[in-house]
């Protein structure tokens, strides 16, 4: 199968970050700021991408404006005609530094927060002072005359707060608000059993984002991600794996999806080694599931199979162990009913310990 051209890269300037969300999407192996590519590297890849036919950038980590380069980045994508959106936790940057960045051309902030109320976020980000910083942030981005979105990862702990998440998304006048539940791999698979909500608790979640999209319609879109373990069909992983997204990573490893590492049995090319085209129509890595000639039974034979791709690789493979699995997300997966035990059991654990995102708990984990 021939793709498309990507229609977005994510962009991963660093894995530096003062937050330690325990359901980071970094991998568990983070990299070190020595190993980060430099801005002439990144440049090169902006017009790359721009040159593959990308239309939109993500600027992403950890926290990208960690790199004192951004606005550079932000302008060499304006001019290669990009998108230019920033995915931050708004705690490093001040109103000046954002100025900076809307005159570089950034056009989309979407800004993320742990909880509604200050003593849980901060718990639950591991960092004392955040959600104050986030909420003057979001002030400075709507002073910027800048597009707001407000990104919201719900779990077990802070289910409870989704009223008054979407309550805070309309004060601070957000166009958008994303509610997602956890994905479990990576610092998530490690804090499962902290995190995994109820069924009852995902009920409400339900009930609640339906009545909010019934009263706020014309103000706020709200898109609403379920949790997988309670899903009966899986999501379009990124749309279909190597099908229409790309990230690079801090030192230049170009993935599949944001996940991609977790998937230990695949080796990534490097951006520093090979030129992105290349990487995108013969990488080994995005080849590997691109399409449907790599499906199993029952994906093979289901009318779904160009809907939903299979589901997710990543969860596949930290379930199974084997990422050419149906995504056990899938009442029809052999794998299914276990997920849903597993679902159930963590959600009772009753367990409120995190093992939070820094190198020290990396380097505590066996194998890293
Ligand atoms: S999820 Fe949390 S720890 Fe990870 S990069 Fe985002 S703000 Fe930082
Ligand atoms: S069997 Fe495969 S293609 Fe069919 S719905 Fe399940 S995951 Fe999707």
């Amino acid at each position: 199968m021939i793709p498309d051209p990507p229609f977005a890269l994510l962009v991963e300037l660093t894995h530096r970050c003062p937050l330690q969300c325990p359901y980071c999407s970094n991998p568990l192996d983070m990299e070190r700021a020595a190993g980060e590519m430099t801005t002439e590297e990144w440049c090169g890849v902006i017009r790359q991408a721009a040159g593959l036919g990308c239309m939109q950038i993500h600027f992403s980590g950890g926290e990208p404006t960690v790199r004192p380069d951004l606005e550079i980045l932000v302008a060499e994508a304006a001019a290669a005609g990009l998108y230019t959106n920033l995915i931050t936790s708004g705690v490093l940057c001040d109103r000046a530094r954002l100025e900076r960045l809307a005159a570089a051309g950034l056009e989309h902030v979407q800004l993320s927060f742990q909880g509604a109320t200050a003593p849980i976020a901060d718990r639950i980000a591991g960092y004392a002072g955040g959600h104050e910083k986030k909420l003057s942030f979001a002030r400075d981005v709507r002073a910027a005359g800048l597009p707001l979105t407000a990104n919201f990862v719900v779990h077990r702990q802070n289910a409870h707060q989704l009223d008054a998440m979407i309550d805070m998304a309309v004060e601070m006048a957000a166009e958008r608000i994303e509610i997602a539940n956890v994905q479990y791999y990576g610092w998530a698979l490690k804090n499962r059993a902290a995190l995994m909500p109820s069924r009852d608790q995902l009920n409400v979640m339900i009930e609640s984002v339906s009545a909010a999209r019934e009263r706020l319609k014309g103000i706020l879109a709200i898109d609403f991600v379920v949790p997988d373990y309670y899903a009966r069909r899986p999501k379009p992983c990124m749309g279909g794996w190597g099908q229409r997204f790309l990230n690079i990573s801090p030192s230049g490893k170009v993935l599949p999806c944001h996940a991609a590492e977790s998937i230990t049995t695949l080796a990534f090319d490097n951006v520093r080694e090979k030129p992105l085209d290349d990487i995108w129509l013969n990488g080994p890595a995005f080849r590997a599931f691109r399409g449907t000639d790599w499906m199993p039974e029952p994906c093979r034979a289901c009318d779904r199979k160009e809907i939903d791709w299979g589901g997710c690789r990543c969860q596949a493979f930290a379930i199974t162990g084997d990422a050419a699995q149906t995504d056990p997300a899938c009442a029809l997966s052999k794998n299914h009913s276990r997920l849903v035990a597993t679902a159930l059991e963590d959600a009772q654990s009753g367990g409120e310990d995190f093992v939070y995102r820094n190198f020290r708990s990396a380097k505590a984990l066996p194998g890293l």
